[in-house]
């Protein structure tokens, strides 16, 4: 059997043909790279290829390194094999990856979303034989609100604190999550205050030409009384810490899809959990693989094993494979404190994927 066209490595996942790794954990010569998250986004490569609008953060992010960037729908050849980038609808610049060879096809999702969040480009089926996807959300209980309403909630949270004079606190991750709660806020309610290094990635992404809302950075000189009147943007590293107490009182909302989960909200000791995620939820996930009409689907990271179950009970023909993607950076404190002390949900999604 001839080799395929690409393979499941120690290092990522390989195109032997064309020579280069997609989202490689460890350093390689050639690295196409889906998005500018940490779990997918090294450092130590010696070429990177990415979308243009993960110029500015991974070179942020990572410094200095030999990159080069391309538009979604552009192909690039290596060796032969042709690599074009489609919007993933992850983040700002996440890019899935579709790599041909003599008429075989195969795509790398990377992370992904199939909702328009009104600031990424929104995701585009492939057509493919093989398709390697996430499955970060992939239980039937991970099942999103549309955005708007999610928004409606926010926005009321928020005018609500104003009028009892409390802070208001809202975390997210600092490449995503942050740059699509500021768009979606009601800027008549009153100004967007930012951690650092929240605003060091607007400014890359600025950089890069991306319009946001306006936001100000907290610094030492910041008044208390007027940030209070205003929305403060958190990363999760900064809960608990001296920095937000400064902020007391404030009401803490908290923006991730494993608010979905039982006890993630007081585990957090937030105020208000938002179930928020840039990643595709169940019903999401199995539209995105089916569109694809692939003949087979690989599942790299969440869920693998009940979830390729499910697949392969509706007819598709999936499989589990290793990779170390997952744990969406900041937010993957959650996921594995989840998992260690929440017994309850599993024992329902268990019941819930039995039937
Ligand atoms: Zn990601
Ligand atoms: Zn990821």
């Amino acid at each position: 059997m001839a080799t395929p066209l690409l393979q499941f490595t120690d290092r990522g996942i390989y195109c032997e043909q064309g020579r280069f790794y997609i989202d490689p954990w460890k350093p390689v010569d050639d690295a196409v790279i889906t998005h500018a998250h940490a779990d997918h986004a090294y450092f130590g490569h010696k070429n990177y290829l990415a979308h243009h609008l993960s110029r500015e953060v991974m070179l942020y992010r990572l410094g200095d390194i030999n990159l080069r960037t391309i538009e979604y729908g552009e192909t690039v050849t290596k060796h032969g094999v042709k690599i074009t980038l489609y919007p993933a609808g992850h983040v700002i610049g996440s890019a899935q990856i579709r790599v041909e060879y003599k008429g075989q096809v195969w795509v790398v999702s990377g992370d992904y979303k199939t909702e328009d969040d009104g600031i990424s480009t929104p995701f585009e089926p492939v057509k493919c034989h093989h398709f390697i996807s996430e499955c970060t959300f992939g239980m039937p209980i991970y099942n999103w609100k549309p955005q708007a309403d999610l928004f409606v909630d926010v926005n009321n949270w928020w005018a609500n604190n104003v009028q009892n004079g409390v802070a208001t606190v809202i975390v997210g991750y600092s490449l995503g999550k942050a740059q699509r709660i500021l768009q979606n806020l009601d800027l008549s309610i009153g100004k967007v205050y930012t951690h650092g290094v929240i605003e060091n990635t607007n400014e890359a992404l600025r950089r890069n030409g991306i319009i946001l809302n306006p936001t100000e950075r907290i610094t030492i000189d910041s008044k208390k009384e007027e940030v209070r009147k205003g929305i403060i943007l958190a990363p999760p590293s900064a809960v608990g810490t001296p920095w937000m107490r400064k902020f007391q009182p404030y009401s803490f909302g908290y923006c991730s899809g494993w608010m979905a989960l039982r006890g993630a909200k007081r585990r957090r000791a937030a105020d208000r959990g938002f179930i928020m995620s840039d990643h595709a939820d169940f019903p999401g996930l199995v539209s995105a693989i089916d569109a694809t009409g692939c003949e087979c689907v690989y599942l790299t990271h969440g869920y693998t094993a009940s979830f390729s179950r499910y697949l392969s009970e509706i007819g598709f023909n999936a499989r589990e494979v290793h990779t170390l993607y997952g744990g969406e950076e900041e937010d993957a404190s959650i996921t594995e404190g989840e998992e260690k002390d929440e017994t309850a949900p599993s024992g329902d999604i268990k019941k819930e994927l039995a039937v």
